[in-house]
């Protein structure tokens, strides 16, 4: 074990954020704890090991091939949801350092956040939530995916903050830290802006084409916005116990999340092949629960370990696909393929 002199360097790591964060963050000492009691670590105080066993989940490397808003692109730079992840994680990490949150708690849930994720986006998840009779919810699949599906279906028994950050992540969630709050908005920070510069990229808006209620607020250009929204959440919560916006930047935020449901994500071009993702999606739903003799083992062993119904291990194998292994999995059970003798 690494001792210096008499104390460990996470004792000495957690005597530091005592000394140096706001009296209002969480500090990694005074954690809640994990629901399976651990033996401490000699080197990382619990939030940045929770992170470290995110970026070393499977379900966190699939996210390099799904959906975050234009389906299976074949430019290169369009956000894929593990860039989206990554984005989020860096807002949410600038804004925690100046208002001296802890920063490995807010990486932790950033990195956590849409690991529940369906292949094709929200309108992958639109499909399960419509075929499964329980409902899906991709917050709801992101606690799920760190609490039992991930390290072959053992969990990674995390803390109670960062399990409490991934499942409130949402607009309609209530985070019980600060640095869960951080995540939250720097979420829709993140995406709103990568969404248009990648609209931008797609020929669907053009860089300088926001309403003039946005624009004259926040500012006309993508980068532009992201440095505005990010400076008033900062301005707005320093050396308070909230996170919050000023009413200006709220009502911006909401107006430009309008604005790009209308041109973006409802637009045709964009969302041209979203339809045919989601009857994919409700056809590999039908066909695992009608035949779960077919469903990987497992997963069939999950299911009569925790006893948890059908309807709800269908969801934890479909939303664990990437795009790409769903549509090969679609196209091995319903497309035929050609005769040759091999
Ligand atoms: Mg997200």
């Amino acid at each position: 074990m690494i001792r210096d002199i008499v104390m460990t360097i996470r004792e000495t790591i957690e005597e530091t954020e005592k000394k140096t964060l706001s009296p209002y963050a969480a500090f990694s000492r005074d954690s809640k704890g994990r629901e399976r009691k651990e033996s401490e670590d000699d080197l990382r105080p619990v939030f940045q090991r929770d992170r470290d066993r995110i970026l070393h989940s499977k379900s966190f490397r699939r996210l390099k091939d799904k959906t975050q808003v234009f389906l299976i692109p074949e430019g290169d730079h369009y956000r894929t949801r593990l860039i989206h992840t990554l984005e989020v994680s860096q807002s949410a990490r600038t804004i925690a350092k100046a208002l001296k949150l802890n920063e490995d708690l807010v990486e932790a849930i950033a990195l956590g956040h849409d690991l529940g994720h369906t292949p094709f986006g929200h309108a992958g998840e639109r499909a399960l939530n419509r075929v499964c009779s329980l409902g899906f919810e991709h917050s709801d699949q992101s606690l799920r995916v760190v609490d039992v599906l991930e390290k072959d279906m053992t969990g990674l028994n995390l803390t109670f903050e960062v399990r409490d950050g991934i499942a409130n992540h949402r607009t309609t969630g209530n985070p019980s830290t600060l640095e869960g709050r951080v995540v939250q908005l720097s979420d829709k920070i993140a995406y709103m802006h990568h969404d248009m510069d990648d609209a931008i990229r797609a020929g669907i808006l053009k860089d300088d084409s926001v309403p003039e209620k946005i624009g004259e607020v926040a500012g006309y250009k993508t980068a532009e916005r992201l440095d505005y929204f990010i400076h008033d959440v900062i301005m707005e919560s320093y050396g308070k116990n909230e996170i919050r916006m000023s009413p200006a930047a709220d009502k911006a935020m909401k107006d430009l999340r309008e604005w790009m449901f209308k041109s973006v994500y409802t637009n045709p071009k964009a969302k041209s092949e979203e339809g045919k993702a989601e009857s994919l999606i409700e056809s590999l739903y039908m066909y695992f629960y009608n035949r779960p003799d077919r469903l990987p083992m497992e997963y069939r062993k999950l299911m009569s370990k925790t006893g948890d119904p059908l309807e709800r291990i269908v969801c934890d194998y479909i939303s664990s696909m990437t795009d790409r292994y769903a549509i090969g999995v679609y196209s091995d059970l319903f497309v035929p393929t050609s005769w040759s003798i091999k």
